[in-house]
């Protein structure tokens, strides 16, 4: 072997820099814990394409490239990183992690994944158990909550459509009903399914941004009335913009009544399961045909991670039964050891690993904790909105993603418009916090999803001010 490729696989400079990076990933969350680094380190794309473009690597200081990289990155474990719906994922998942990246278990079928195999079997029999499915139910793990609803949608048409398109083709127009409120990985689903414009009926939200649910037999009625059949309804747990949730019992009641498959996009809100003070949010969820859980989001795991749970078992088989001889088994029996005869991955991340070890690390209830702590704060942060009256808040939460804007009598609505967005877009080049922005009934808000359990109602109270100040420079 070339010196060069001993050099590559050399587990003496493995250690050496392992050793290094570990120090230095402990640094960084001291720093972000302690809020001695800012929560941002924004640059304009073409400045951060330019810096990699001309990166020089110092010899001597391999991991001076991850330092570079921490120093350049956004600092989701900062208390006052409030945006985006990715955890501040638990150190010992990303260990997790490393070892999945060293080992490069692929997972497709059993004998490239022994341990993560059964381990994902493990963790996906809690959540069955704990999304109150009885013992027909069962799922796997995926990448990602786009394609978990991807997989589930392509369940219910395969069972539609008793597995006859995968031979023939679509050839009768169908739809699925989902809330207008929904995330957009539903409806880019429905087009990937070939269902195009007309298979996505979005039923209009209520005043509390959830699904109008007395709507879905007048929708229902007119897309048959158009030639469309209804194959499936999509609850949101919750919808991503406002955090509220859809009715699933009225959906469920809906799904039975009409026969149509009943999904949950729990990506974000189905982690509640594990919260005593907050599964009621959830209820109906036991109905559905399908449910996605993003580990990702609610559940401290680094990503990607997504429970797709089926209510019946043999549901899980029938996706993607197609002819795959020299890799998956013929016999068509149901093994829950062979991964890939069940996902749209071949080759998958050992990621049931980095989700076990937060549980047997751990134990379960730091998920419950950890949901109940950052829901309280969500309601919390709507109290302290509520009570200032240079805030508009959209809606008391449901869960940990708040809605607010900055007002002020006098202004016009467009003016108010332009200004949040400027207050947003100055947080962002400013770096000290990070929030997002949405548009709600074309009203522009700050969105925050409060995703760390370091952030308290010090960091909240501070955003409010530093928000008013900044409106103050751009409004004088
Ligand atoms: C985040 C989210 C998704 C997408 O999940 P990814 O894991 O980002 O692919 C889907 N639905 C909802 C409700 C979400 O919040």
């Amino acid at each position: 072997m070339d010196d060069k490729l001993k050099e590559v696989y050399s587990p003496a400079q493995f250690k050496k820099l392992g050793y290094e990076l570990v120090d230095m990933l402990s640094t960084y969350l001291e720093n972000a814990q302690q809020e001695t680094i800012p929560a941002n380190n924004y640059f304009d794309p073409a400045d951060q394409f330019r810096y990699w473009k001309n990166y020089q690597l110092n010899p001597d200081l391999p991991t001076s490239l991850f330092k570079d990289i921490i120093d350049r990155s956004i600092q989701i474990h900062h208390p006052k990183y409030m945006g985006h719906q990715v955890c501040a994922p638990a150190p010992i998942g990303a260990l997790a992690s490393l070892v999945s990246s060293v080992l490069n278990n692929g997972q497709a079928i059993y004998e490239m994944g022994g341990s993560a195999t059964a381990m994902e079997k493990v963790v996906v029999d809690l959540m069955v158990n704990k999304v109150g499915y009885d013992s027909h139910g069962d799922g796997f793990l995926t990448s990602g909550g786009t394609l978990g609803n991807l997989t589930a949608l392509l369940t219910a048409r395969q069972q539609a459509v008793n597995g006859d398109v995968w031979e023939n083709g679509l050839g009768e127009q169908l739809g699925v009903m989902v809330s207008a409120e929904a995330h957009y990985s539903v409806d880019r689903a429905v087009r990937v399914m070939g269902l195009g414009a007309k298979g996505i009926i979005k039923i209009p939200a209520g005043k509390n941004f959830s699904m109008q649910t007395d709507l879905l037999d007048e929708y229902y009625e007119k897309a048959k009335k158009d030639g469309i059949r209804v194959i499936a309804v999509v609850g949101c747990a919750p919808s991503t913009s406002t955090g509220m949730h859809d009715d699933l019992e009225a959906i469920g009641r809906f799904c039975q009544q009409r026969k149509c498959w009943f999904h949950v996009d729990g990506a974000h809100g189905g982690a509640a399961v594990f919260s005593n003070k907050y599964k009621p949010l959830l209820k109906g969820i036991e109905q559905a045909d399908s449910i996605v859980i993003d580990g990702h989001k609610m559940l401290m795991t680094p990503a990607l991670i997504t429970f797709v749970l089926y209510k019946n078992k043999h549901n899980s088989f029938a996706t993607f039964r197609q002819k795959a001889e020299y890799l998956l088994d013929i016999s068509g029996e149901e093994e829950w050891y062979n991964g890939a005869k069940r996902t749209m991955e071949c080759t998958k991340l050992m990621m049931g690993m980095k989700f076990y070890a937060i549980l047997k690390i751990h134990g379960e209830e730091v998920f419950g904790q950890y949901v109940t702590l950052m829901y309280d704060l969500g309601k919390t942060f709507a109290e302290i909105i509520a009570q200032n009256p240079n805030f508009e808040l959209a809606l008391m939460p449901d869960t940990n993603i708040v809605c607010f804007r900055w007002v002020k009598n006098g202004l016009s609505t467009n003016e108010i418009n332009v200004i949040n967005a400027r207050i947003r877009e100055t947080l962002l080049r400013e770096n000290e916090f990070y929030v997002v922005q949405t548009s709600l009934n074309n009203l522009v808000y700050m969105r925050t999803t409060l995703m760390n359990p370091f952030t308290n109602e010090i960091h909240l109270k501070q955003l409010l001010s530093k928000i008013e100040a900044v409106a103050l420079e751009i409004y004088k």
